[in-house]
């Protein structure tokens, strides 16, 4: 019976940790073991860290970020300059940017990108919420940072064409990011040296 119930919870915890990225059939037993007898203070922390993180953050009601606050410190920085937003697919482009110190603009965070094959397209991506963050009367220019990709490519199309009829200027990253070429796997003097060149669309 004891047996039983202790391979119910380890059972438990393998298809848990499954939901990660790139964590499969294998490597999901490996966390799993790994946790419990080498490093319990560490399977502890993460589980803590967890369910805090799950309670406290939400998403930024500017940049769609997390968050801890509705507007997040980086939104809510006078010293930044409110007329650029930098559209990213995700938290880790923006902070490639930011680690790039080449720019002081504001972000909006996709959370994804448009990938029709898997349903997800203008709508499931909120697509009107950064309409709407981009036409606050404020931004002048939005810089799309979405990955050259072909998802992020068709990503940073619509959202230029969705926003080149409101009178904005939109700019994209030049060539200095790779095809293919996703921003948390580039330098970030490519990165620097992207913005710099951004092309007017
Ligand atoms: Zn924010």
């Amino acid at each position: 019976m004891i047996v039983a119930d202790s391979s119910a919870s380890l059972d438990e915890l393998i298809g848990a940790l499954r939901c990660l990225p790139g964590v499969g059939p294998r490597s999901a037993p490996r966390m799993a073991y790994h946790l419990l007898q080498r490093d319990r203070a560490g399977a502890a922390r993460l589980a803590a860290a967890l369910g805090h993180a799950l309670e406290v953050l939400r998403h930024c009601e500017r940049c769609n970020a997390f968050s801890e606050d509705a507007v997040c410190a980086r939104c809510a920085n006078p010293n930044r300059d409110a007329s650029r937003l930098c559209v990213v697919e995700n938290p880790t482009d923006l902070a490639m940017i930011e680690q790039s110190q080449s720019y002081d603009g504001m972000y909006y965070v996709l959370m994804g990108r448009l990938s029709p094959l898997d349903g997800i397209g203008p709508r499931e991506l909120g697509l009107d919420r950064l309409i709407v963050r981009a036409t606050d009367g404020v931004v002048r220019e939005v810089i799309l940072a979405t990955n050259f990709t072909n998802e992020g490519e068709v990503t940073a199309h619509t959202i230029a064409t969705l926003l080149g009829t409101r009178g904005l200027a939109v700019s994209r990253l030049s060539r200095g990011v790779p095809v293919g070429g996703e921003l948390e796997h580039t330098d970030i003097g490519t990165i620097a040296q992207a913005l710099a060149e951004r092309r007017v669309l």
